[in-house]
This record gives structure tokens, C-alpha cells and sequence, in this order.
């Protein structure tokens, strides 16, 4: 029996977890396991060049290398994992975030205490639970697109946490989408870029009316109206996209030296299996904006998976941090010592 099982390894869960094992709750964390190249244990950090806007990182700081630590820092303090050994602690996990983690494939949140199985013959009952699982960023699926976002090739999909790297300064950008995020994103590149290309695939964008008039009224924005990329050309980095146009057909190369592919976002909630109230995205509803509960007592929200507004690295640990406190006091409440 756990008192606490926490479901994911990023910013989130590992906070989660260096605050619940502080609090001798002996975590359970379920890292996951990495799956095709856009699911990794620790997260959209692990598929990010360098970390610029995390504080107390002055010099910045390799995406991977910062989710190594917070990891380490989780394990010092006695949380245990579930890799496919069975229940391992600190000493045992020397391949760091490269071991095997078991991935969580069903979850029993009907009654109490919960039940949690892994993919790979481990299964426990805890107390409470904490979902941490983080949110995947869609991709257009070329394979130099994931090929020069996990170089550090000028693909990303974060403008806030890559636009402002010193190879994108004074350089012609693009951003994929119409969407608010797509909007968002390319404003915030002009402060950088020489020209930012809003690509998108309609003749109106979906994002909200005053969004849609930032990118249109902003000098440095040009919008490329009925455009998909069917390719991303570079080597080491990126040069330029091949684009089609949706109405005529026809085909075009522009030059670039960043992309920013902003096409939304999927929470991973399908495990829930529908058991944990979401919202209209499929992101978890939080019974309390300000705090971590959820549809069901005893099973805590943090990170991107509760959040589909800011996102980032900062602002999940946060939220980990908070979901830990929620779950500490819960448990004690309950009179789980
Ligand atoms: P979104 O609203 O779902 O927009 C996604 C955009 O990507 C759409 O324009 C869509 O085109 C396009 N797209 C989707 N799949 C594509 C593909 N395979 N190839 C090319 N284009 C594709 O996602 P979002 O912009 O990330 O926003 C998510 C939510 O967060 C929204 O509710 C948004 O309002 C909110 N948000 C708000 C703000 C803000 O208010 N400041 C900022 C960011 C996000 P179509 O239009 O043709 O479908």
C-alpha cells in the first residue's frame, strides 16, 4: 500500500515528488516510458535545447541535463520508481532518466484505496495520487522536423523557451498555425526575428478576434495565407520549408532559419479512461483554480496536463510543489500517517 503514487516525471511530478519524499510520504513515481520520439520520462524538457528562463540558471541550461537533476534531487530525499526491475530507489537507478521506467496502462480511481498498473507486470494500491503527465506538443510529422527539433536545429515548438537563442536574432522565422498560440508565438518572435512567416493552412485564422489583429497590424508579421509544409530542409540546421498551397496546389520554398510549429497541444489523459473530470481540450479540471484537487477527493492535478494556458517549466514545478502540499495535508486529514 502507497500512501502517495505520483504518475509522471516532469517539471511537475518531480517537484511533486522532492516535496512529498521531504515529507516522508516514500513517493511512488510511475517516470513512464519513453515511446516514439516525442514521449520521453522527464517530459517536453527533454526535447529542448537550452533552458534560458529558469531561475537561479543564470548561464541557462540544457533542457535533458536540468530534468537529470530534478530527478536526482527527487531521488536523494528516498523517492522510489517503478522502472521494469520492479520498485527501485536512488542507489539502484544509475542510468539516470535512461532507465526503463514502466509506463502506467490502466489507473482505478473508483473507489479507495486506488489502484495503479504498469505495462510491464507492476501493480499497487495508494492512498492518493498525483497526475503529473504532462502535455505533448503537436507536430506537423515530417521526419526533418523531429530530426532538427531534437538536434537543436532551429525546430521548435516553444517560442518562449527557444526564440530567443542567439541563432534566431535578426533572422526570417516562421510560425505553423492560426491559432491563438500561433499568434502569440509569432508576436513574441518579432522581437528577435528580422521577419516572422505566420504559415497557415485556411484564409482565416482561428485565433480570437484581438489576437487576429495583433499579427495583422504587426509590421514584422507577414501572414502566408492557405500554406501547408510538406518539407523542412537543413542539415545541421534549418535553411527553409517547402510549402503547398491548399487552394491551387502549387509548391514554393522559403527561406528561414527558425520554425515554430504552434498547432495545439494533446494532454495525456486517455489513461484516465474518463474516470477524472476534464474540460473541453481534454485537459484535467481542477475542482479549485488555486489548488491542485480534482473531480475526485484523494487524486491531485499538476503541470501541463491542468494547464493548457502558460506551460512552462517554471510554472509546472509549481504546480508540483503545490499538488505535494494538497496531498501531505489530505493524507494527514484522512489519518494516513
Ligand atoms: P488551437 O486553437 O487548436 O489552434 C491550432 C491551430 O493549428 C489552428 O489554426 C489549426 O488550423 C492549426 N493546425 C492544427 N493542426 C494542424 C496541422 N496538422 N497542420 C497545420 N495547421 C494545423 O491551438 P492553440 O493556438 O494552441 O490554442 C489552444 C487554446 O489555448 C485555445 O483555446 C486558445 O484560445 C488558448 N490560448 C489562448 C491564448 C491567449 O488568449 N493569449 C494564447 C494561447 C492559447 P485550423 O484553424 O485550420 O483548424
Amino acid at each position: 500500500m502507497e500512501k502517495l503514487a505520483i504518475i509522471g516525471s516532469g517539471p511537475a511530478g518531480w517537484t511533486a515528488a522532492l516535496y512529498a519524499a521531504r515529507a516522508n510520504l516514500e513517493p511512488l513515481v510511475f517516470p513512464g516510458r519513453a515511446t516514439g520520439k516525442d514521449l520521453l520520462p522527464g517530459g517536453q524538457l527533454m526535447l529542448t535545447t537550452d533552458v534560458e528562463n529558469y531561475p537561479g540558471f543564470p548561464e541557462g541550461m540544457k533542457g535533458p541535463e536540468m530534468m537529470e537533476l530534478f530527478f536526482q534531487q527527487a531521488m536523494r530525499f528516498g523517492t522510489r520508481v517503478v522502472t521494469d526491475e520492479g520498485v527501485q530507489t536512488g542507489d539502484a537507478v544509475a542510468a539516470g532518466l535512461f532507465t526503463p521506467f514502466q509506463n502506467v496502462a490502466s489507473v482505478d480511481l473508483s473507489r479507495r484505496p486506488f489502484g495503479i498498473e504498469g505495462d510491464n507486470g507492476f501493480a499497487c494500491k495508494a492512498q492518493s495520487v498525483i497526475i503529473a503527465t504532462g502535455a505533448k506538443a503537436n507536430w506537423i510529422g515530417l521526419e526533418n522536423e523531429q530530426r532538427l527539433a531534437q538536434s537543436g536545429g532551429g525546430v521548435s515548438a516553444c517560442a518562449v523557451c527557444d526564440g530567443a537563442l542567439p541563432m534566431f536574432r535578426d533572422k526570417p522565422m516562421a510560425v505553423v498555425g492560426g491559432g491563438d498560440s500561433a499568434v502569440e508565438e509569432a508576436s513574441y518572435l518579432t522581437k528577435f526575428a528580422s521577419r516572422v512567416y505566420m504559415i497557415h493552412r485556411r484564409d482565416e485564422l482561428r485565433a480570437s478576434k484581438i489576437m487576429q489583429q495583433r499579427a495583422l497590424e504587426n509590421p514584422k508579421i507577414e501572414l502566408l495565407w492557405n500554406k501547408v509544409v510538406t518539407e523542412v530542409l537543413g542539415e545541421n540546421m534549418i535553411t527553409a520549408v517547402e510549402l503547398q498551397d491548399t487552394v491551387t496546389g502549387e509548391n514554393s520554398q522559403l527561406a528561414i532559419d527558425g520554425l515554430f510549429v504552434a498547432i495545439g497541444h494533446t494532454p495525456i489523459t486517455a489513461f484516465l479512461n474518463g474516470q477524472v473530470d476534464l474540460d473541453n481540450k481534454g485537459y484535467i479540471k481542477l475542482a479549485d483554480p488555486y489548488r491542485s484537487t480534482t473531480s475526485i477527493e484523494g487524486v491531485f492535478a499538476a503541470g501541463d496536463v491542468a494547464d493548457s494556458v502558460y506551460r512552462q517549466a517554471i510554472t509546472a514545478a509549481g504546480m508540483g510543489c503545490k499538488a505535494a502540499i494538497d496531498a501531505e495535508r489530505w493524507l494527514a486529514a484522512e489519518g494516513v500517517e
